[in-house]
C-alpha cells in the first residue's frame, strides 16, 4: 500500500503536463516523503499528452501513466485512475492546476483534525473563467441541490481528499452514467468542506464545452433525482382532477339541454382516456424509478462502525461484502466499514 495516491484525468493537456508533475510532486513529497504515487489517466488526447506521459513515467517511478482507447469523458477517465490507485488516501485533481495541490497539507490536516473520511474543495472564487460558465454553475449547483434526495455540496468539483475505506465504497457502485462528487456524496462518512481559491488554468483552454457541461449536467440531475419522473405523475394526478371537473360540466351541460347532439359521449370519451392515459403513464413512471435505481445497484446500505460482540457474527459479516479490509485508515477510528451490494 501507498500513502497517497494522487489521481488526475487529462485531456489534450500536453501544455499542462510537466508543470503539473512538478507542483504534484512538490506537494506530494512535502505532506508524505515518497510513499506516494501520481496516477495519470490519459483520456484520448488528440495532442502529445500520452508521449509525454510515458516520458514522466519513465523518469520517475513514482508516475504511473493510463492510456483510454478514446475520449471516454472526465469522470469515466477519473473512475480509471480510481480503479488504478493504491493509496491509503486518496486526492483528485484536474490536470490543469486549478486546484492547488498545494493544499494537500491544509487538507489531511483538516482530514485528521475532523476524523472526516472526506475533505471536499468548495470553490470561494473562480479565477480565470467565463461570467458564463461562473453563473451557469452557480444555478446548476442550486438547481441539483434542490432536486436531489441526497445532499449535493455546492459549488464542490472533483477536488477532494479521501479515505481508503471512501473509495472502497465509491468504486462498489457500478453505475454506468458517473457523476463522481454526488456518489461520494451519497456514500455518508464524515464529509467535511473545504474553501479554496480556484484558480485559472495553467494553460489551454477548458475541455468542457457547452455540450459536455450539458450532459454533465443532465447525468447528475438523472442520475441523483427521480423529479423528472415525478413531474409526471404529478402531472398526471392534476390531470386527472382536472377532468373530473369536466366530467361534471360535461353532466351538467347534457341536463340542461346546452350541448349538441353527440357532443357529451364523445367529450366524455375525450377526457376519460385522457385521466386514464396520464394515469397509467403515471404508473409506469413510478417503476420505470424503480427500475432504475434497482439497475443502478448501488450497495443497500454502508455500515461506518459496529460496536458490542461481533466475533460471533463473522459468518453474518461474511456474507457481506467488505468495503475494505482496512482497519487502521486516517479517518477511520478501528472498526470496519462494510457495505452490502444488491
Ligand atoms: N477531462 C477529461 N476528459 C474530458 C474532458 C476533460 O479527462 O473529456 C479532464 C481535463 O483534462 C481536466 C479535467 O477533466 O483535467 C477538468 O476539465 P477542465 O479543466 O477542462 O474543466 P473546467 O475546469 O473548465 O470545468
Ligand atoms: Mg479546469
Amino acid at each position: 500500500m501507498t500513502a497517497l495516491s494522487i489521481v488526475v484525468p487529462c485531456y489534450n493537456e500536453e501544455a499542462c503536463l510537466r508543470l503539473l508533475h512538478r507542483r504534484l510532486t512538490d506537494a506530494a513529497r512535502a505532506v508524505v516523503g515518497t510513499d506516494y504515487e501520481i496516477v495519470l489517466v490519459n483520456d484520448g488526447s488528440r495532442d502529445g499528452s500520452w508521449p509525454l506521459m510515458q516520458q514522466l513515467a519513465a523518469g520517475d517511478p513514482h508516475v504511473v501513466a493510463l492510456d483510454l482507447s478514446r475520449n471516454h469523458g472526465h469522470q469515466l477517465a477519473l473512475t480509471a485512475g480510481l480503479d488504478l490507485a493504491r493509496g491509503e488516501l486518496i486526492l483528485i485533481v484536474d490536470a490543469d492546476l486549478q486546484d492547488p495541490p498545494e493544499l494537500l497539507g491544509a487538507m489531511l490536516e483538516t482530514m485528521r483534525r475532523e476524523g472526516a473520511d472526506v475533505v471536499y474543495g468548495v470553490r470561494r472564487t473562480r479565477a480565470g473563467e467565463t461570467r458564463f460558465k461562473r453563473a451557469t454553475a452557480h444555478g446548476f449547483y442550486r438547481l441539483l441541490s434542490r432536486a436531489t434526495e441526497i445532499d449535493i455540496p455546492l459549488d464542490a468539483g472533483d477536488f477532494r481528499l479521501m479515505s481508503r475505506r471512501a473509495l472502497n465504497v465509491l468504486l462498489a457502485m457500478p453505475e454506468q452514467a458517473r457523476f463522481i462528487r454526488g456518489m461520494v456524496a451519497w456514500i455518508g462518512f464524515r464529509q467535511v468542506p473545504f474553501p479554496y481559491d480556484r484558480d485559472e488554468r495553467a494553460a489551454g483552454e477548458t475541455k468542457y464545452p457547452l455540450g459536455k457541461m450539458l450532459r454533465f449536467a443532465f447525468d447528475a440531475l438523472t442520475g441523483f433525482s427521480s423529479a423528472p419522473l415525478k413531474l409526471a405523475s404529478h402531472a398526471g394526478l392534476l390531470l386527472s382532477a382536472g377532468s373530473l371537473l369536466i366530467i361534471v360540466y360535461i353532466a351538467y351541460a347534457w341536463a340542461s339541454g346546452r350541448s349538441i347532439q353527440g357532443w357529451t359521449s364523445l367529450m366524455l370519451v375525450v377526457v376519460i382516456l385522457g385521466a386514464v392515459q396520464m394515469f397509467v403513464l403515471a404508473m409506469m413512471g413510478e417503476y420505470i424509478g424503480r427500475l432504475y435505481s434497482q439497475a443502478k445497484r448501488r450497495p443497500l446500505y454502508i455500515v461506518q462502525a459496529i460496536a458490542g460482540e461481533t466475533d460471533k457474527r463473522e459468518g453474518q459479516l461474511g456474507q457481506i461484502a467488505e468495503a475494505t479490509a482496512n482497519k487502521d485508515n486516517p479517518g477511520g477510528n478501528g472498526t470496519r466499514p462494510i457495505s452490502r451490494a444488491s
